[in-house]
């Protein structure tokens, strides 16, 4: 029975006949003391209780001393769903209201209650260790966190240890994640462990045991600290097994990073927003039926008023943007000094992507880096320029000139065409130019021409009909 399981357990492969003997022991002793309950139809046969009680074992293969006749000691049941399982959870937030927290899970535990899991996730986990994910490793690795009283990624350390050492590993790296996390880069293990210091040590232990290549790889200091502390090195007796990048690369979207309006755009938008809103403000005066004085004093507040808004408008826009872009750089340059084998990977991927040979791929990223690694990764991953970067003073002043520009075709022509024919040759020469500036700006941005020049003109021949139709109607109230 017990071989038989354990055959199937890829976790285990490669543990020497000792300790697998000792790791039977410790098992036996474990299935003794534990209580087993299904739920539902899930039915506990030896094969299931083997199954978990080698994984959990294996945890404590080498810590557990010969005379201990209780491994994991202060609790008493496993409980086990077929599935994943449904928990409610009240909590409260911070102006005290208390919800209802609803989730499906594939493992639960506390401090001295049961242990909770689904068998499917629990038997998938141990034999697909591509998915560097482990259920039952992950909740018994927060038992061992508890057995200091709290779990906070901090469990009593085996003497020898030092605390310091294993405080500074893993906050290190669980920031680094954590960062990666709020910025929405592509993660190299579970992003949920992220969540707090608990599941982080949780999760890395999931990941010493399932991919050890890629822990060392990416933290070695992690990899280290938990070698001491369980006692066993598990890259020495497992294969580098293959990364379904699926299981870890959670957030392939870097949608936060706006991408920078051609310049050319910009001042068409200006220049069509500076057309729209003279001449609609001139018809609407106009059609009210005041005279030519006040209509172009109404026109040439509105440029001015419309031109300063622009201004600080893109100023405040264009200054949190290089805000943005100050505090990407930072994190990366951060990033790059502490972990520069992941950052290597991960800018290889991108070229990769893009459809570079991988081996290539490689060598570009460690080229670009060698040569600038800040740069090419500001460039490649963030889509940024470190030395054009945004510059709010001259956006300001582009978008207010455009405006100004654009203001200004209305208001001449309101100067010059007599009070009888004045609203329609404003509306005509407007739409006129409106769609003069969308098809330069349609064939700019490679957009057929003609739909760019439409949707242009018609919104602006809707924003003048509307302000004739104000200006009509308090002209006739007055
Ligand atoms: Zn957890």
């Amino acid at each position: 029975m017990w071989t038989c399981v354990i055959d199937k357990l890829d976790l285990l492969a490669g543990l020497a006949p000792a300790e697998l003997e000792r790791l039977r022991e410790i098992s036996t002793l474990f299935m003794q003391r534990k209580q087993f309950f299904g739920i539902y139809e899930m039915e506990i046969s030896n094969e299931v209780r083997v199954a978990i009680a080698a994984q959990a074992c294996l945890l404590i293969l080498n810590r557990t001393a010969s005379h201990e006749t209780h491994p994991y000691p202060g609790w008493s049941s496993i409980i086990l769903y077929p599935g994943p399982f449904v928990t409610r959870h009240n909590f409260r937030d911070a102006i005290g209201v208390v919800h209802e927290q609803i989730a499906a899970l594939e493992g639960e535990t506390s401090r001295s209650g049961p242990i909770v899991l689904s068998w499917e996730d629990a038997r998938r986990s141990a034999t697909a260790p591509g998915e560097g994910r482990n259920v039952v490793l992950h909740e018994f690795a927060h038992k061992l966190d508890f057995m200091n009283g709290v779990s906070n990624g901090f469990p009593p350390l085996p003497a020898g240890m030092s605390v310091e050492d294993w405080s500074r590993s893993f906050t290190h790296a669980f920031e680094h994640l954590r960062h990666r996390v709020d910025h929405h880069h592509p993660t190299p293990f579970n992003s949920y462990a992220a969540t707090n210091p608990a599941e982080f040590f949780a999760v890395m232990t999931e990941a010493f045991f399932q991919i050890p290549h890629h822990l060392r790889e990416i933290y070695p200091h992690v990899y280290e600290q938990l070698q001491r502390y369980y006692k066993q090195d598990p890259i020495q007796r497992r294969p580098p097994v293959v990364i379904f990048d699926g299981a870890f690369f959670m957030s392939h979207d870097e949608k936060h990073r706006a991408h920078r309006v051609g310049w050319l755009r910009a001042a068409v938008l200006g220049a069509n927003d500076g057309i729209v809103s003279t001449a609609s403000l001139i018809i609407g005066v106009a059609a009210a039926g005041t005279t030519q004085e006040n209509i172009l004093l109404a026109g040439v507040a509105g440029l001015v008023a419309g031109a300063m808004s622009m201004a600080a408008g893109e100023y405040v826009s264009v200054s949190s943007q290089s805000d943005t872009e100050n505090a990407d750089l930072a994190l990366e340059r951060k990033s790059l000094e502490q972990n520069p084998m992941f950052e290597k990977k991960e800018l290889a991927k991108i070229y990769e992507e893009r459809g570079v040979e991988p081996e290539l791929a490689i060598q570009v990223a460690h080229q670009l880096m060698r040569h600038d690694a800040l740069g090419a990764h500001a460039r490649d991953e963030i889509g940024i320029s470190p030395n054009g970067a945004a510059q709010p003073v001259q956006a300001a002043f582009s978008s207010a000139g455009t405006f100004t520009v654009g203001a200004a075709l209305p208001l001449c022509v309101a100067w010059v065409m007599p009070a009888a024919s004045q609203i329609l040759a404003i509306a005509i020469s407007s739409l006129f130019f409106l769609a003069l500036l969308g098809v330069i700006a349609a064939r700019a941005g490679g957009a057929p021409m003609i739909t760019g020049a439409v949707r242009v003109t018609f919104w602006g021949a809707l924003a003048m009909a509307l302000t004739a139709g104000v200006g009509q109607l308090f002209g006739v109230v007055s």
